[in-house]
């Protein structure tokens, strides 16, 4: 080959490099406009996210400025609710120590059991009174812990204390003849008087509360005024009797004689020493009892002919009255061991209060039975004025006179039941009544025979 050839054939492929060359630059030219493109595009959607961070970053910020207020708002609540809280507490503890301090502060026991008789709460006087800590007693039973003695220094029993009696739901009719005493923790004892109420909750007991007092002062008082009615009494007996004896010397005819209307006077004054005499008998009576100095002379009694006796003395009022009278007494009622006086002074205010509060034409029914325990039983039924239902728990209170009976004719003291109770008592027996008031009264006296032959 020539070198023209050569030089030709090297410039075509020169000429075939540099097209090559430029075709690579092209591409090139071309990938770089893609690639920039491309970055073009990655920038905007970096712009965008960036834009997007910034507002999550703001909604952030405003959400962090929200909790940042919802949180001292929060405090602050949790400051005033803490602050009243506390206001409530010490109110609280206001009332609560106010509690207290009443409860210390009443001279009276107090003492606070549940359903079971247990104690969950007692005083400062309790303590003082009784001689118990509340350490010691709390979770115990009240009525094993504060033993509770009549006047003749017979425990009371479990069934028949008051506390049980109102937690059992039974109606407490307070009894304020018969005195008891509590024993205190060393075994001394003092005379109480108790007011039981029970804690109802949703129509349930769930306890009960008893506030009692010593009495020792008022008993002492009590005994300074019996001792002074004995004393009265005694005294004018002398007076009366002379009375009675001149009067009755006046009208037989000692002193000469009496015309017809002297004669009624003179009556007249008889009549009323003798009710004075007896009222002052009766006085008498009360304040033996009250004293203990009742003197009881135990002997065999036919009860049978006891009644007939006293039936037989006030005929002449059942007559008057024109009452129907009748009794029935059931065969082979041994004799007993009783005070025959005692037992008339029953029978005979029994009687006399059935004839008395019945009106003219009325029914009086006396009878005498056995039950199977070895007790007589003595009925006493009338068909009179009757005795108010609210005032039944009083009857046997000393003075007491049902308002019913005080409009009518009637005389009385309102001594005589009490008496009578008192005597039935001392007699280990067990006085009650049934009555409706304009229908009649029906009495029942159970006695124990303690016989001593057929
Ligand atoms: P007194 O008869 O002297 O008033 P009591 O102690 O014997 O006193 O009786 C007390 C009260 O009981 C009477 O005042 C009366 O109100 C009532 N009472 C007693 N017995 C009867 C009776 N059989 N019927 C109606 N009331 C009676």
């Amino acid at each position: 080959m020539n070198e023209e050839k050569k030089i030709a054939l090297k410039l075509e492929i020169l000429a075939r490099e540099k097209e090559a060359i430029r075709r690579k630059l092209v591409i090139t030219a071309r990938q770089l406009a893609v690639t920039a493109k491309e970055k073009e595009s990655a920038r905007r959607s970096l712009v965008v996210t960036a834009r997007k961070l910034a507002v999550i970053a703001k909604e952030k910020e405003v959400a962090r400025r929200k909790l940042v207020i919802t949180a001292k708002q929060l405090k602050k609540m949790s400051e005033t609710l803490e602050n009243k809280v506390l206001a409530r507490t010490k109110d609280l503890e206001q009332i609560r120590s106010r509690t207290e301090a009443i409860l210390t502060s009443i001279g009276d026991g107090l003492v606070v059991v549940d359903k079971d008789g247990k104690i969950s709460y007692i005083n400062k006087s309790f303590e003082e009174m009784l001689g118990w800590k509340s350490g010691e007693v709390l979770g115990k039973s009240m009525v094993q812990v504060v033993p509770r003695e009549d006047q003749n220094g017979i425990k009371v029993l479990f069934e028949e204390r008051i506390l049980t009696q109102v937690l059992s739901g039974q109606k407490f009719v307070a009894d304020l003849t018969n005195p008891f005493y509590y024993i205190r923790k060393d075994k001394s004892r003092f005379p109480t008087s108790s007011i039981v109420a029970p804690v109802v909750l949703g129509g349930k007991i769930v306890g009960a509360v008893e506030v009692f007092r010593d009495i020792t002062k008022e008993k002492e008082i009590d005994k300074a005024k019996t001792e002074f009615v004995s004393l009265a009494s005694h005294q004018l007996r002398t007076p009366l009797s002379t009375v009675n004896w001149y009067s009755e010397m006046l009208l037989a005819g000692d002193a000469g004689e009496v015309t017809s209307n002297q004669k009624k006077y003179l009556e007249e004054i008889y009549r009323g020493n003798q009710r004075m005499v007896e009222l002052v008998n009766t006085l008498l009576d009360v304040s033996r009892i009250e004293m203990g100095t009742f003197i009881v002379e135990l002997k065999s009694t036919n009860i049978v002919r006891l009644v007939r006796s006293v039936v037989e003395e006030q005929k002449p009022q059942i007559d008057d009255k024109k009452i129907t009278f009748l009794s029935s007494f059931e065969d082979n009622i041994p004799l007993m061991q009783a005070d025959p006086k005692l037992l008339r002074m029953v029978i005979q205010n029994l009687l006399s209060n059935a004839i008395k509060y019945t009106p003219d034409k009325g029914r009086v029914e006396v009878s005498l039975f056995l039950d199977n325990k070895k007790n007589v039983i003595l009925k006493i039924s009338d068909t009179g004025y009757g005795i108010p239902k609210n005032q039944h728990n009083k009857i046997f209170t000393k003075l007491f006179r049902a308002d019913n009976v005080i409009g009518k004719d009637t005389e009385g003291t309102g001594l005589g039941l009490y008496i009578a109770k008192s005597i039935v008592e001392q007699a280990k027996g067990k006085i009650w009544f049934e009555s409706d008031e304009n229908k009649g009264s029906t009495f029942f006296v159970v006695l124990p025979l303690r016989e001593t032959r057929k």
